[in-house]
């Protein structure tokens, strides 16, 4: 049976809860424990598909086709242990549910409540697969005495008494803010947290205090002793230059260590840290570094493309080699020259989006690495606007484009070499949509096989003809136009198995020029760079030889 750590947060948002989740889980994976990690977020969308992602960051999709939220990848990327739809839950779930046996008359005769019912729906969540793993890791959206946390704080107290004593701890993250005045660290902001905690009937047993300075042994005595916690217990969590140091950082703090000691496991196994070590020691022995463009609308907020910018550095760590991202903006340059923009850069990744709004320069920084020859990583549209300037450009239809943007629009403008995609097969199953379906969970979501075609440049990176990549796409680049693309030298390398659906565009006159239909980027892992990544870095490289 699962033991359970609940992991909350307090004082203010963003203290990277998520981050340390996923490092305290590859700390017990390297202490030989089994861990699976949880998001349960109180905002009331079903789950964030349908979220701006200004509003929210990314979406990571599992391969079960769950569209969640960005701490899920964290999780994956930490401890590799694959996300999966049951590992994230929203209060816009919950309620669903509820109301769906509510109107189906599950409950029939009683009257709904907060508790037991939306409670209940919560805990029924968390008891899923106790019984396959050692440890699960709950987190807890948002900070203590949000309005909208409140039933699942209720839940995780009610799901902790009703399990035998010692099976679940609590775990909070708080800021212990530095006042240069007096140059101190102030701990009341902590205590009032855990006060709050406390009000609702949750005792932490770890507090994980994030600080820019360092904490006196005198301040973690006082939080111990205001917060009723042990000394040990207290763990300071300090900035680092990059996350993927968590783990080391969070040991030599004896997180770990407090956690078995809060389960009483003793003695605790002694952990293999080799992996750490050596994630350690390839960001920081580097040599050179490459200057990579990730041409995009969503700019603004670095998470909109977290799981990109994460695979570049993994790629970076593969071949030793920083990797600089440059977020550029391609709507600068919709209806202007991109050349000024994108002179200088080693490579140049187009990500997923949706939306026409930037799609022209896109197109135009397709166009400008394929006859710059430099180093081209599309994917999903990024691949779809690769397509159309081939299209436009090299075969000669200036009115080739996607229907995502005409059908926004509301009139017909492009020849669709990107269609709308109406029927597909998933495993035996054959999956129908229409265009006026409803926008949540309706795209082509989850992981799919594609073939790849022998002799390609995809099949000598991935060493295998077929492959498992992880989608979420409504449109697709219509087969209808392989012929004319081929004949001018893009080659369709990758293919659903049923050869309907193109997965993989290259140009084979190109030394790195690759768009994919999915998402490779959410499948990277420190320790295991995806190897498309790992590959464009290396292309990165050789093109940075040749400035
Ligand atoms: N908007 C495009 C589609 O739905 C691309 C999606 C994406 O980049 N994830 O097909």
């Amino acid at each position: 049976m699962a033991r359970y750590v609940f992991i909350t947060g307090g004082v203010v948002s963003s203290l990277g809860k998520g981050l340390a989740s996923a490092a305290l889980g590859a700390l017990l994976q390297a202490r030989g424990f089994s861990v699976r990690l949880r998001k349960l977020d109180p905002y009331l969308n079903v789950d964030p598909g349908t979220m701006s992602p200004f509003e929210h960051g990314e979406v990571f999709v599992t391969d079960d086709g769950a569209e969640t939220d960005l701490d899920l990848g964290h999780y994956e990327r930490f401890t590799g242990v694959p996300a999966r739809n049951t590992d994230s839950i929203s209060s816009g779930r919950v309620y669903s549910n509820v109301l769906e046996k509510e109107r189906r008359g599950d409950y029939l005769g009683k009257t709904i409540q907060v508790v037991p019912h939306v409670t209940n729906e919560i805990k029924d969540f968390l008891h899923i697969g106790e019984d396959e793993v050692d440890f699960m890791l709950c987190e807890i959206g948002g900070t203590v005495g949000d309005i909208e946390g409140l039933p699942f704080f209720e839940a995780i107290r009610q799901f902790s008494h009703d399990k035998p004593r010692g099976e679940c701890i609590f775990m909070h993250l708080t800021l212990l803010p530095y006042l240069a005045a007096s140059g101190e660290l102030k701990t009341k902001p902590t205590q009032h947290s855990v006060k709050e905690l406390q009000s609702i009937g949750i005792a932490p047993d770890i507090l994980v205090c994030r600080s820019e300075h360092l904490i006196p042994n005198k301040e973690r005595e006082k939080i111990a002793l205001f917060c009723n916690v042990r000394k040990d217990s207290v763990v300071a969590a300090y900035d680092l230059k990059s996350i993927y140091e968590a783990p080391l950082a969070y040991h030599k703090q004896g997180l770990d260590q407090a956690v078995l000691d809060a389960f009483n496991i003793s003695p605790a196994p002694k952990p293999d840290l080799q992996i750490w070590n050596d994630v350690y020691d390839r960001i920081h022995t580097t040599d050179g570094e490459v200057n990579i463009a990730i041409v995009g609308k969503y700019t603004q907020l670095e998470d909109a493309y977290k799981s990109f910018k994460e695979a570049l550095t993994h790629g970076g760590m593969a071949n030793r080699v920083k990797v600089n991202v440059s977020w550029v903006d391609a709507e600068v340059f919709d209806s202007e020259d991109a050349a000024p923009y994108l002179e200088g850069f080693h490579a140049i990744l187009v990500p997923g989006g949706f939306g026409e709004r930037g799609t022209e320069g896109k197109i135009k920084a397709a166009e400008y690495a394929r006859i710059n020859k430099i180093p081209y990583f599309g994917i999903c549209l990024g691949m779809q606007m690769a397509v159309i300037e081939a299209a436009r450009n090299v075969v000669g239809m200036a009115d080739a484009g996607s229907e995502e943007f005409d059908y926004e629009a509301g009139k017909k403008r492009f020849e669709p070499v990107v269609y709308h995609l109406k029927e597909w097969v998933q495993g035996n199953a054959k999956i129908k949509r229409k265009t006026d379906d409803d926008k949540g969970g309706t795209m082509r979501l989850g992981s799919y096989d594609a073939t790849l075609t022998a002799g390609s440049k995809v099949a000598e990176i991935y060493g295998s003809l077929t492959i498992e990549e992880r989608h979420r796409h409504r449109y697709e680049v219509d087969t209808k136009y392989r012929a004319q693309l081929e004949d001018a030298g893009l080659c369709f390398s990758g293919m659903s198995p049923d050869g309907k659906l193109p997965e993989i565009v290259e140009w084979s006159d190109h030394p790195w020029f690759i768009g994919v239909q999915f998402h490779p980027e959410l499948k990277s892992k420190p320790f295991a760079p995806h190897p498309l990544f790992a590959d464009f870095v290396r292309a990165a490289v050789d093109s940075s030889r040749l400035v």
